[in-house]
């Protein structure tokens, strides 16, 4: 059987961390299993969904490499949801309602009142067809909910193993609104059947839909997909994921420096039973890849791991791999390694390229050590063992020693008092601006 798995985004926001995860997760099962995941834009809420978001998602997964086979939009779907409505309806299995808004609050409220379970008590189905007549006289349109079947729905999920939901525990869903629109559960069910979906994988918040839903596949006489409910993300302290956690949009993240392979490895694992390392390809992560490790608990996203990540991630990366993304003329492999084990996200690489060709403000404490060090300063080509060998000079012949003698030439040099090695960036800033910095000039 070849795979055929889905990722199914509502264009009606930016993707955040949430939905990157099970983006990946599919994605990742699709490749493991030589399949293929194809990406649905579930866009029947016209009023809140729009084009932007739905080429902000292509470009976010396009940012995470995780390139889908087909893209489809459920708003080019109406006919087959139509049709599906009528295959339903002719099955005994759709029934019309007329109940306002108000009138389901008032019977749910009531059922809370007497402690009853809120479901719907199906008063529709008793009315006659000079009722229906009536109502629809009056002017109200019906909308139509799908006859559960009131046994028990079982699946055996990916991650949740055994899943059994009492059919008569649940109200007959609405499929389809009184203005003839459907609702999410028809074209999610119906896509799934056309598009030939063998593995739905998605988040725990659509454990209930998934028995609703397979009823709906045995309706349509559609051989039912293979389950995964994946546990959400709760931010680090358990509590729901804050805005400044990650519900941050995927761009705000790119924004903010933050590397799609650290982001795809902390996903890949988080909630897993497997420890979270540093990859470097999503070939690498398929590889180690298995749905079955993920746990039931709720996962925490930790902001400050992913940043702990990013920068683990630039520290180990070859010149390679960034040349074409640094975007600083004159910029080589030497700058690179000199500064990558510096790095929090790429963009500081710039201001240590300004270290390196300057102008910077050089920080002078002590004006008399600095001019004696330049004298020092040793002749010819300034190399990786300039450093050291003037460094022992300037001791030798001032007495300084350990931070005395290394913190001023470093706030000459840089005007900073961390950074990279200075044996390496020595000869990227080369002997003038040495030379200049060291008498204070802003070189
Ligand atoms: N658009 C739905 C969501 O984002 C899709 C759920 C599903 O995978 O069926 O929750």
């Amino acid at each position: 059987m070849t795979t055929k798995f889905r990722f199914a985004p509502s264009p009606t926001g930016y993707l955040h961390v949430g939905n990157a995860r099970l983006a990946l997760i599919n994605w990742l099962m699709a490749k493991k299993s030589g399949g293929e995941m194809i990406l649905r834009l579930d866009d029947t809420d016209t009023e809140r969904s729009t084009a932007e978001y739905a080429s902000a998602i292509e470009e976010d997964l396009r940012w995470l490499g995780l390139i889908w086979s087909e893209l489809k939009r459920q708003s080019d779907r109406s006919a087959a949801y139509e049709a599906a409505f009528q295959t339903l309806k002719e099955a005994g299995r759709l029934y019309p309602c007329y109940e306002t808004a108000e009138e389901l609050e008032y019977c749910r409220k009531r059922q809370l009142a007497r402690k009853q379970p809120p479901i719907y008590d199906r008063a529709a189905l008793k009315l006659t067809e000079a009722e229906k007549a009536a109502f629809e006289v009056e002017g109200r349109k019906p909308h139509w909910r799908f006859l559960l079947d009131q046994s028990p729905i079982r699946w055996e999920d990916l991650v949740r193993g055994p899943v059994e939901v009492d059919g008569a525990s649940m109200s007959d869903p609405v499929l389809i609104r009184s203005d003839g629109r459907p609702l999410y559960h028809l074209p999610s069910v119906i896509d799934d059947i056309d598009f030939g979906i063998t593995h739905v994988i998605r988040g725990e918040d659509h454990v209930s839909n998934t028995a609703l839903h397979i009823q709906i596949f045995a309706a349509m006489g559609a051989s039912v997909p293979a389950f995964g409910h994946i546990p959400l993300l709760t931010g680090p302290d358990g509590g729901p994921l804050s805005k400044r956690e990650g519900s941050a949009s995927l761009r705000e993240m790119r924004e903010n420096g933050i590397e799609a392979m650290a982001l795809v490895s902390l996903l890949a694992r988080l909630g897993t039973s497997d420890n979270v390392e540093i990859c470097h390809t999503l070939e690498e992560i398929t590889a180690g890849f298995d749905i079955s490790h993920f746990s039931r608990a709720a996962a925490k996203f930790d902001p400050n791991e992913l940043a702990n990540l990013n920068a683990k991630l630039l520290h180990g990366l070859d010149w390679a791999e960034v040349k074409d993304r640094l975007d600083l003329p004159g910029a080589g492999e030497d700058f690179w390694l000199a500064v990558r084990g510096n790095l929090t996200t790429l963009a500081d690489a710039k201001s240590w390229w300004q270290v390196v060709t300057g102008p910077i403000e050089p920080v002078i404490e002590d004006a008399d050590f600095l001019k004696t060090a330049a004298t020092l300063l040793p002749e010819g080509d300034i190399t990786a063992e300039s450093w050291k060998i003037w460094t022992a000079a300037v001791k030798e012949k001032t007495g300084a020693k350990g931070k005395l003698l290394f913190l001023p030439l470093r706030l000459a040099l840089t005007g900073q008092p961390h950074g990279p090695e200075m044996n390496n960036l020595l000869p990227l800033i080369g002997r003038d601006h040495i030379l200049a910095r060291l008498n204070g000039k802003t070189a």
